[in-house]
């Protein structure tokens, strides 16, 4: 077990039902201590070099819209396994295949309208940390 950092975005139909404090509240059950965080409005270009990586998909469009069309809560947790432990207390991708209990089983709209996003590996949370926190940001 090592104390790992990841990256963590409530998304913006989350925000906009006021659902930020309930969302932090399950990560900070399951253990993970929100090490950063700040609410920002996406610009169009932020949101496409964020979704670089899904570019050829055929949603690509649609969910560089919908990043950008309201606030978003960008965090840093830090924990145990945190990159794995926070994607289980998000739940699968599409709601209607996410565990009880999970982020999106509780509060997601759709597999696009998903209320959170999580770092896949620890390469990729510092990639995604970087693109938003100085290091003196993050205060564990
Ligand atoms: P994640 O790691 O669980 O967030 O899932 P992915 O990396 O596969 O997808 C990134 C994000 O793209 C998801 O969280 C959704 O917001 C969105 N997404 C994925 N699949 C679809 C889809 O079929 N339709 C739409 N509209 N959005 C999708």
């Amino acid at each position: 077990m090592t104390v790992q950092r990841t990256f963590s975005i409530i998304k913006p139909d989350a925000t906009k039902r006021n659902l930020t404090g309930a969302i932090n509240a399950k990560f900070e059950e399951a253990g993970l201590r929100i090490v950063a965080q700040r609410r920002i409005h996406l610009s169009d270009e932020q949101a496409k070099k964020f979704y670089e990586v899904h570019a050829e998909r055929p949603f690509y469009g649609e969910l560089v819209e919908f990043m950008t069309s309201e606030p978003v809560v960008v965090q840093v947790l830090e924990g145990e396994d945190a990159v794995a432990l926070h994607r289980k207390v998000m739940g699968a991708t599409n709601p209607a295949e996410a565990d009880a209990g999970t982020v999106r089983k509780d509060f997601a709209l759709s597999i696009g309208e998903n209320s959170v996003h999580g770092s896949d590996s620890a390469e990729n949370a510092a990639i995604e940390i970087a693109q938003f926190f100085t290091e003196d940001q993050i205060v564990g």
